[in-house]
């Protein structure tokens, strides 16, 4: 449930049903809005209900939350949320593009996308250190020395990073290097994971699971908020579903249905989710269209040499292409870009 105190509620108003609410047992997760400061309380409802809190001059009411996610629900915070990342907002008017290859395969290859991509205009440089991949033969990633090439570009181009996050253990080495931490499909139910990551305060992009519904997806993204890390990002990617023509299928449906469940700021992944950079562009504008606030976009400097996820690679000119098409859209959107 939600406490909502009076627009008057002083500090020390706050600070006083806050440790109430703990002695009683409660989880207290504080959320100061422009007006007002909510106080999420997760617990015995019937408890607070006859706790008396709701007599008290700086409480407004007692609201509670009907929804089995709680912290991400729209029901807890009203405004959408909006993420600084070192000097970029997420979740604002401004759409942001994360841009970049499907895996770090060598310091020429990472420098060469991360200069094309900031080029074109994307804020962000994905690439990954630590790659899930479906067959144990395959390239899994060069691990540290990656992530050492993601911050030397950074360094270069200043573009943030984001990067894959596979295990618990691994969770302190990535967050060191990365900007936001992304949660890869196939870890979305890694309950461990997502605690973990819920004791850093570091942004997180959590990627939905292959066949995860909407509210699985919401309750992973609770799972780490519970923990106090706040700044959760949703990025659709395709599930799985009977097509074959696409690697995925993009539910871009979930967007507007998530803008309307949860706060949380939405990207849409056009590349997992369709698996042909032919398909990229097209389902880029429809995303932002449907209300996305930014894309995650695979991009190789030469995708035919790529060590994953070749077919589904913008090339450079390709991607340059997309994004002056996305500035010409934005506007129509009430967005910029
Ligand atoms: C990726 O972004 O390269 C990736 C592995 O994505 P997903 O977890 O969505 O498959
Ligand atoms: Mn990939």
């Amino acid at each position: 449930m939600i406490v909502v105190m009076n627009p008057e509620a002083s500090e020390k108003d706050i600070k006083m049903v806050t440790e109430k609410l703990k002695s009683m047992g409660f989880g207290v997760h504080l959320s100061q809005g422009v007006r007002r400061t909510i106080i999420g309380a997760i617990g015995d409802r019937e408890k607070a209900l006859s706790s008396g809190l709701e007599a008290m001059h700086c409480v407004e009411k007692i609201v509670p939350i009907t929804k089995p996610f709680k912290l991400v629900s729209r029901e807890f915070k009203r405004e959408n949320s909006v993420y600084d990342i070192g000097g970029v907002q997420v979740g604002g008017d401004e759409l942001v593009v994360m841009a970049g290859p499907c895996a770090v395969e060598s310091r020429e290859q990472l420098l060469q996308a991360a200069r094309q991509v900031a080029g074109s205009g994307a804020k962000f440089l994905r690439g990954g250190a630590f790659k899930p991949r479906t067959s144990p033969y395959s390239f899994q990633g060069l691990e540290e020395e990656g992530l050492k090439m993601l911050a030397e570009a950074r360094e270069e181009t200043g573009l943030k990073i984001v990067t894959e996050v596979m295990n618990q253990h691994t969770v302190d080495m990535v967050a060191a290097y990365a900007d936001i931490l992304q949660v890869g499909a196939r870890s979305m139910q890694n309950f461990y994971l997502l605690r973990e990551i819920g004791r850093l305060n570091k942004p997180v992009l959590l990627k939905r699971g292959l066949s995860a519904t909407i509210e699985e997806w919401l309750m992973a993204a609770e799972y780490i908020m519970s923990e106090g890390n706040y700044r959760v990002i949703l990025c659709e990617r395709g599930i799985r579903t009977f097509e074959t023509y696409t690697r995925n299928t993009l539910d871009l449906s979930c967007v507007p249905v998530i803008k309307r469940l949860s706060h949380l700021p939405v990207l849409v992944d056009p590349s997992h989710g369709t698996g042909s950079w032919h398909w990229v562009p097209a389902m880029s504008r429809a995303a932002l269209a449907a209300g996305a606030d930014g894309l995650l976009v695979e991009v190789h400097p030469n995708p035919a040499e790529a060590l994953s996820d070749g077919p589904q690679s913008l090339n450079p000119e390709n991607f340059t292409n997309l994004m002056a098409s996305l500035r010409s859209l934005a506007p129509a959107l009430g967005r910029s870009l």
